[in-house]
């Protein structure tokens, strides 16, 4: 039988013998430590790194970061997704420097009153930079328990989620948790991979039950995937003077704080009702968004995107614009703009692709 205490030499050993270099290994530092694992919960590594560099370097200290407005902490943020941890980063900033004098508090109950710091945040964050003997469960770590232990529970069932925090927490070294924890997510990343674990290199193979038993690939167990639901949206290019012109000014509107991409400007629009032709549900989302009547034209781009939920497609299309103040029914702001304004604003990926369409169609 596997004794989870049975972990922590071999992998500290394989730990020390060299790990990836990056920039937030090189400090313990608390705020530092705290933004890295903010932007890693879901984006691969390859794309935090320019992230990173450019948070820390505009954003170098929690109090900057709390001084800063909304629309600049989204800017610096802008094509990296899950806009919410964005917000939550700068809500909790704010929280700091009030509350806790600038210092990010160091304790795990603590850690989980602030807005955007889950179990797994928390746990990291404790472990890594005030070296609490705090387990950090995230799913590489839930790969490599559920090898390593064979476990065959569906991991989606809060006794299954129950039992890895438990051995994650009874494997923790009392030194070293924070390299315990770091070496444990790395070890998920590196060498037991999703599809192709390295099991010949691997530190832990000695001891793996999964490996023994031949059942590497059917841990961890998931529940059958439903389908992801697919939805078609409109989005409107609306010209203030005429047709689209090289330097014509066009509508983009802020979503509001709250909710998906909330904060985050975009062409107005949004999703096509069932039995709905694109013109009309273009008419009627602009309708019910800015109390304005505006006439489709020209086609400008599709783009898919998928978000954990669901996919859209996002169809874009130029649109004639009749007078009138657009009015904030649904949107927290508006504004006209030219394309070389665009850029002092922060857009999702697709918007950021139709404004690349119009560079190409008109120049610039
Ligand atoms: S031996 Fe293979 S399956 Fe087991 S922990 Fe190592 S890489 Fe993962």
């Amino acid at each position: 039988m596997l004794n989870p205490t049975d972990l922590p030499t071999p992998l500290l050993a394989w730990w020390d013998a060299g790990h990836a270099d990056l920039p937030w290994r090189r400090t313990k530092e608390p705020y530092a430590v705290w933004v890295a694992e903010i932007m890693l919960q879901q984006t691969q590594i390859a794309a935090v790194l320019p992230y990173y560099e450019r948070w820390m370097a505009r954003f170098p200290t929690v109090e900057a970061l709390a001084g800063a407005t909304l629309d600049e902490v989204l800017k610096v943020w802008e094509g990296l997704g899950y806009y919410s941890r964005a917000r939550n980063l700068h809500a909790a900033a704010r929280v700091v420097v009030e509350e806790h004098g600038g210092r990010l508090p160091g304790g795990v109950d603590e850690l989980l009153k602030l807005p955007g710091i889950g179990r797994y945040t928390a746990g990291a964050i404790a472990s890594i930079a005030f070296a609490v003997a705090a387990p950090a469960v995230d799913g590489n770590v839930i790969r490599v328990l559920s090898r390593l232990f064979d476990i065959d529970r569906d991991i989606t069932q809060p006794a299954a989620q129950r039992e890895f925090w438990a051995l994650a927490a009874a494997a923790l070294p009392a030194t070293r948790p924070g390299d315990f924890n770091e070496a444990l997510m790395e070890l998920g990343q590196q060498i037991c991979t999703p599809q192709a674990p390295h099991c010949l290199i691997c530190p832990l193979n000695a001891l793996c039950l999964a490996r023994r038993r031949g059942t590497q690939l059917e841990r961890p167990v998931r529940p059958a995937r439903r389908a992801t639901p697919h939805h078609d949206v409109v989005a409107a290019v609306i010209w203030q003077d005429g047709g689209p012109t090289r330097t014509g000014r066009f509508l983009i509107t802020q979503r509001p704080a709250a909710g998906l991409l909330g904060g985050l400007w975009e062409f107005p629009g949004g999703k096509v009702e069932p039995g709905e032709t694109m013109p009309e549900a273009l008419r009627r989302e602009i309708r019910e968004e800015l109390g304005l009547a505006v006439e489709p034209g020209a086609f400008v781009l599709a783009v898919a995107h998928a978000f954990t939920h669901f996919r859209i497609t996002v169809h874009a299309f130029h649109a004639a614009y009749n007078g009138g103040e657009p009015q904030h029914l649904a949107v927290a702001d508006h504004a006209w703009v030219t394309l070389d304004d665009v850029e002092r604003y922060a857009f999702a990926v697709t918007n950021r692709k139709i404004i690349g369409q119009l560079r190409l169609e008109l120049g610039g």
